[in-house]
């Protein structure tokens, strides 16, 4: 068996771990030169051959199937004879499923992935399920290979549900879908498609989760606000996340046999928002910070302003890297109730320009200009891309963290 792994990201990686030591014959194809990237393939073992994808032919049209990172797009030009040839190219995460004898739960959706595919894991956890939770974010879905769980989370994007071909969920959830990503597809009709690949497999009658409405004759749960529960105590802000609830309580309800609302009512009251998303940092001297460093578009910066109740004071860091001179979308936020605006980083000229906000280079300059005693929340929604200034979204929001722990010279996690 001749398997070709493309591309060297964290999923491929754990995929060619799961293949060493196996009686196959891998080669790793990656962009640029073999030098800059031999170290990390070979760390993993030294039986792989390596090919720069210029010298890429060979390996391609001999391979049994090849394994396609996420951020590699199928029709990239070094496939196109494979695809010719008929040669099978897969995703890292069907490999995992081909590999893998447990059960999945598989979430996608343009908005809410990430804080719904943990919301499910840890609300099966509290009914006692042993549960991996993976794909599209922390770990790699090949990461399970060799390893027994009761159920798989695992978070897929469009890219990744591009390449599947068996991968077949238990039950499946679609959050939603809205144009995104379109710089990769030729029209919105192609990326709700590549969606919808998520419960193509499934069998007839299995459920699918869906925030939109689907031609299919699965059993489709349509997401509405999730009813019946409290929220006083969630430690969760914004009506979008009773849309996630509901998902992870449905998905509890047809899995746990022990499922009750009582149970599920405490897993509401102790579930802390994902790292990054409008998590709730704490309360320092009357002032409550909320860190949203994941937010890097309009779209979601809005999602969170009207997370908060009218009556409170809010201020709004927002800024970052610039994708276009224009920030006209960005005049929305006046209509909004908020008390300041500042604005940061590489785009805070051209926010100037279209708002009135209060201009600082960095999140440190920020930090300095604010005084402890006041009543307010300070809401970081950054809207841009963090590249101007930080490695990632994680970068950015780890330095507001620390920051905050400096400011308050408290211990933050
Ligand atoms: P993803 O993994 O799809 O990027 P996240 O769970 O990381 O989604 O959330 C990103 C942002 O999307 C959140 O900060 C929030 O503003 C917004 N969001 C979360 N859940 C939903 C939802 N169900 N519908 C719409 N927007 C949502």
């Amino acid at each position: 068996m001749k398997i070709v792994v493309y591309g060297l990201g964290v999923s491929a990686l754990a995929a060619l771990s799961s293949l060493k030591d196996k009686a196959k014959s891998v080669s790793v194809v990656n962009a640029g030169p073999i030098e800059n990237w031999q170290n990390t393939a070979l760390s993993i073992s030294c039986d792989f051959s390596l090919y720069s994808e210029e010298d890429s032919s060979k390996p391609f049209l001999e391979a049994d199937y090849i394994i396609l990172s996420p951020g590699i797009p199928r029709d990239i030009k070094y496939l196109d004879k494979a695809h010719r040839a008929g040669v099978k190219i897969i995703s890292e995460v069907e490999y995992a499923f081909m590999n893998s004898d447990v059960p999945v739960i598989a979430v996608t959706g343009s908005n809410g992935k990430t804080t719904t595919s943990t919301m499910i894991a840890d609300s099966l956890k509290a009914f006692g399920k042993n549960v991996f939770l993976g794909g599209n974010i922390g770990h790699a879905y090949s990461e399970i290979i060799g390893q027994s769980f009761d159920f798989a989370v695992i978070e897929l994007s469009s890219f990744q549900l591009e390449s599947i071909f068996t991968l077949k969920p238990i039950i499946s959830v679609i959050t939603n879908i809205t144009p995104n990503h379109m710089e990769r597809y030729q029209s919105f009709e192609d990326y709700k498609e590549a969606k919808k690949n998520i419960f193509k497999n499934q069998d007839r009658g299995s459920v699918v989760i869906t925030g939109v409405d689907l031609d299919t004759d699965l059993n489709q749960i349509q997401i509405t606000p999730l009813k019946g529960f409290s929220f006083k105590h969630s430690k969760l802000v914004g009506e979008h996340n009773k849309l996630n609830f509901f998902c992870a309580n449905e998905v509890c309800k047809q899995l746990c046999p022990n499922y009750s609302a009582d149970k599920f009512q405490a897993f509401i009251n102790d579930f802390r928002a994902p790292k990054y998303r409008l998590e709730f940092k704490g309360e320092f001297d009357g002032v409550e910070f909320y860190n949203d460093s994941k937010s890097t578009n309009i779209e979601s910066t809005l999602k969170a302003v009207d997370a908060f109740p009218k009556a409170k004071d809010l201020t709004l860091i927002i800024g970052g890297k610039l994708r276009q001179d224009n920030v006209d979308e960005f005049k929305v936020l006046e209509s909004k109730n908020i008390s300041q605006i500042i604005a940061f980083g590489e785009s805070a000229l051209n926010l100037s320009k279209v708002l009135d906000v209060t201009r600082f280079d960095t999140l440190h300059d920020v930090f300095k200009s604010f005084e402890k005693k006041s009543n307010k929340i300070i809401l970081f929604s950054p809207g841009f891309p963090s590249f101007d200034q930080f490695k990632s979204f994680e970068h950015r929001g780890d330095e507001f963290n620390s920051l905050l722990a400096k400011f308050y010279n408290k211990l933050i996690k």
